[in-house]
């Protein structure tokens, strides 16, 4: 494989505090295992499966940052794959490394919900490139295991899943990134310009449109609130901003 000879002269400066977990789906066993030394190297922890059925379960565990996926493979193809896993989780990033190229395949699978392309055969400075890009742009809930109960509202952030009452939830990774903020902070209110910041990564947040900030809590209340016309969980405090109530932690 082309990528040893590169990993041997590669330096790792890519380690964080938190290593982000790749799965890798691929069938050719010499690609497989040499994407796992080559993330390894670079400090993720990685898991390789050699089917589209084992990657999907995997790939549903909720406990992967990112997806290299592979397209022709037995048991499922990658594009059934990337399409399921879509269908339960919309927010994991999901990377198509794949022989073929044509522009069909790739509007297929970018239109299937993969952050991303790259055709084989590839080079590693490419691919781990594109993985750090995909990395940062949903890198920022990674870490967080904690779970979040307000009366009868349970949040799990690691899956992004939650129970209001007896009703199950399901939320997006901004969604979960919105509720770890003001939950880590939810002594105060939070200014719009501020979650723009923070959970957007905005560097000019004040020129920003707030109504992104508005739209996504209106999303989140219809999930959290039984009421979302009365919140109770998620306040607004007019002129100041957002405020999770935090009735366990009073
Ligand atoms: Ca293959």
């Amino acid at each position: 494989m082309v990528f040893y000879g590169f990993l041997m002269n590669e330096k790792s400066n890519e380690k964080s505090q938190h290593p982000a977990r790749v799965l890798i789906i691929e069938d050719e066993i010499a690609i497989g295992e040499g994407l796992v030394d080559l993330c390894e190297f670079k400090g993720f922890i990685a898991d390789h499966v050699q089917d589209g059925v084992s990657g999907l379960e995997k790939a549903l565990t909720g406990t992967f940052d990112l997806v290299i996926l592979d397209l022709m493979l037995p048991g499922l193809d990658g594009f059934t794959v990337c399409n399921r896993i879509r269908e339960k989780d919309r927010e994991l990033p999901i990377i198509i490394l794949s022989a073929k190229t044509s522009e069909h395949d790739i509007i297929e699978g970018l239109s299937l919900g993969a952050d991303d392309y790259i055709s084989k055969p590839f080079s590693v400075e490419t691919l781990f490139a594109r993985i750090q890009a995909v990395l940062r742009r949903s890198q920022k809930s990674l870490d967080v295991s904690d779970v979040l109960v307000i009366g009868s509202l349970r949040v799990t952030f690691r899956d992004f899943s939650g129970k209001r009452g007896s009703e199950d939830l399901q939320f997006t990774r901004k969604e979960i990134e919105i509720l770890e903020y003001l939950w880590k902070f939810h002594d105060r209110a939070i200014p719009r310009h501020e979650l723009l910041h923070e959970v957007w990564g905005y560097e000019n947040a004040e020129s920003v449109d707030t109504r992104t900030v508005d739209i996504h809590i209106t999303k989140l209340r219809k999930k959290i609130e039984d009421d979302p016309a009365r919140p109770r969980i998620l306040l607004t405090l007019r002129g100041e901003g957002y405020q999770l109530r935090s009735l366990n932690h009073d």
